[in-house]
C-alpha cells in the first residue's frame, strides 16, 4: 500500500476515473437493480462452488456499546440493525450458539477461530462469560482458538480470571496515543477514552498470565498522524502486536482523511510506518506489513483484505442469527443480512454455510473489477476489503477506495525489500 502512484496502470487510472464520474452520476442508499441482477448472477455462479472451510467464527454477543467511536461503522454509519437486536446473547442462545459450534467442529475437518466481538463483548458480563468460554472449552478441540476483541475498559479480575482459564486471548482497540486516541474513540458523552483503556491494558499487562492473554492491539490509522509518534507508543506499550486497519469507507462515502479516490494520505502514512518499521533492530510485529511483504516475496498472507487468501467468515448476532460480514453495514443499511434468515437456533452452520447463497457472500471477497483482474499487484493487494469496494447503484464489482494507496504502499514495499535484499528482485 505505499509508494508512488507512477505503479497505477492505464486501465487502473480509468477505473479510479470511471469511479468518481459514476459516483457524481449515481444513486445512494440502496443497491440498484443492476446491482441486485450482479448478485443474482453471483448466486447462479456459486451453485458450481464447494461448501466452504469456516476459518472463523463472530459472535456478536453484546450488541451494545459503552462507548461511541465517531467512526464505528456499527452506529455511526447508517446502519441500524443492532437498535433491535437484544442487549446481550441470552443464556438459551449462548448455549444454541456452543452447540452449532460443536456440530461445526465435527463436520470440518480443520480448526477455526471463535472471537468474541460487539458492540462491546465484555458488556456480556463476567458470569455470562464465564460460562459460554467454560463452555465453548469444553465442547470444541482444543487447537480451536478464543479470542476477544475489546475496548478494554470493562477488564476486570473476574473477567481475566476466566479468560486464563479456558485459554482465551485479548486483543485491545487503542489508536495511539491520547491526542490521537480522544479524538474519535469518546465515549456517549464526547468525552475522550483513552484513559479508561490505558487503566484495563494495565490490569491486563499486570496479570500473572500476561504474556498469554495479550495478544496485541488494534488500531485504526488516522493518516493526520505521525506514524513516528504512533510506532514509539505503541512499542513503549509492549503490546505483542499491532493490527493497522484502514478506516471504513467506500466510493460512495470517501473514508474520514482521504480527500479523492486517486489521493495517498493512507499509502503516505503506511509507507513511513515501513521506514521506520524496517530501521527498527528489535520492532513490534505489524500484521499488516508482515504479511504484505511475506505476499510481495511470494509466500501466502494470513490476514484478511490482503492477497488472494479466502476466508471463511461467519457471523453470529446476538439473536442468534447468522450473518453476513457485518462491516459491511457500512455500505447500507442491511447490506449484512442474506435473504434466508438462518439461526443458530433453527439451523445448523453448516446447513447455512453449504447454500449458494452463502457462497456468493464468501464469493464477494474474490474483486471482480477489471482494474483488479489485470494490476500487477493484484496478488499483494488482493483488491482490498469488499467493504471498501461499494458504489452505490454499481456494488462491490470496483477496485478498493484504497487502490492509490495500496499501490503507494506495495511500489514503496518492493523498492525497500529490493535494497535490503539486492539478489531478490520481486
Ligand atoms: S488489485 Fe489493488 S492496487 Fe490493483 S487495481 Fe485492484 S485495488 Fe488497485
Amino acid at each position: 500500500m505505499t509508494g508512488s502512484t507512477t505503479g497505477i496502470t492505464a486501465a487502473d487510472k480509468s477505473e479510479n476515473g470511471g469511479a468518481k464520474s459514476d459516483r457524481e452520476a449515481c444513486g445512494h442508499d440502496a443497491p440498484g437493480s443492476s446491482v441486485m441482477e450482479s448478485q443474482r448472477a453471483r448466486v447462479a455462479r456459486a451453485r458450481t462452488l464447494a461448501a466452504p472451510i469456516i476459518d472463523t467464527v463472530l459472535l456478536k454477543v453484546a450488541s451494545r456499546c459503552n462507548i461511541n467511536c465517531r467512526y464505528c461503522y456499527v452506529y455511526n454509519m447508517g446502519d441500524t440493525g443492532w437498535a433491535s437486536q437484544p442487549k446481550r446473547m441470552t443464556r438459551a442462545t449462548l448455549e444454541a450458539v456452543v452447540q452449532s459450534l460443536a456440530d461445526l467442529s465435527r463436520s470440518q475437518d480443520r480448526a477455526f477461530a471463535v472471537v468474541l466481538h460487539g458492540g462491546e463483548p465484555l458488556l456480556l458480563g463476567h458470569v455470562k462469560l464465564a460460562f459460554l468460554l467454560s463452555a465453548l472449552r469444553e465442547y470444541l478441540p482444543a487447537n480451536c482458538p478464543i479470542s476477544i476483541q475489546t475496548n478494554g475498559i470493562l477488564i476486570s479480575d473476574e473477567i481475566l480470571g476466566a479468560c486464563s482459564e479456558h485459554r482465551v486471548t485479548l486483543g485491545i482497540s487503542i489508536d495511539g496515543p491520547k491526542p490521537v486516541h480522544d479524538r474519535f474513540r469518546v465515549d456517549h458523552q464526547g468525552v475522550g477514552t483513552f484513559k479508561r483503556v490505558l487503566n484495563g491494558i494495565d490490569k491486563l499487562r499486570n496479570h500473572p498470565d500476561s504474556n498469554q492473554l495479550f495478544t496485541g492491539v488494534l488500531a485504526v490509522i488516522d493518516p493526520a498522524s505521525d506514524p513516528r509518534q504512533i510506532y514509539s507508543f505503541f512499542k513503549e506499550l509492549g503490546a505483542p502486536s499491532v493490527d493497522f486497519l484502514y478506516r471504513d469507507g467506500d466510493h460512495s462515502r470517501l473514508p474520514r482523511g482521504k480527500e479523492s479516490v486517486r489521493s495517498t494520505e493512507f499509502g503516505e502514512w503506511l509507507s513511513e510506518l515501513l521506514d521506520i518499521y524496517l530501521s527498527d533492530t528489535d520492532p513490534i510485529r505489524i500484521r499488516l506489513l508482515d504479511d504484505m511483504m511475506k505476499l510481495l516475496m511470494g509466500s501466502s498472507g494470513t490476514k484478511e483484505g490482503v492477497g488472494t487468501t479466502e476466508f471463511g467468515i461467519v457471523i453470529i448476532d446476538t439473536d442468534g442469527s447468522i450473518r453476513k460480514n457485518d462491516t459491511l453495514k457500512s455500505n447500507y443499511d442491511g447490506a449484512d443480512l442474506f435473504e434466508r434468515q438462518w439461526s443458530v437456533h433453527t439451523h445448523s452452520i453448516e446447513s447455512a454455510v453449504s447454500t449458494p447463497e452463502f457462497a456468493a457472500y464468501l464469493a464477494l471477497q474474490r474483486p471482480s473489477a477489471a482494474a483488479c483482474r489485470i494490476c500487477p499487484e493484484f496478488s499483494v493487494c488482493g483488491g482490498g476489503m469488499p467493504v471498501n469496494r461499494w458504489r452505490d447503484g454499481h456494488g462491490y464489482d470496483n477496485p478498493t477506495v484504497y487502490c492509490a494507496d495500496q499501490l503507494r504502499l506495495i511500489g514503496h514495499m518492493r523498492n525497500r525489500i529490493c535494497t535490503l535484499v539486492p539478489a531478490h528482485r520481486p
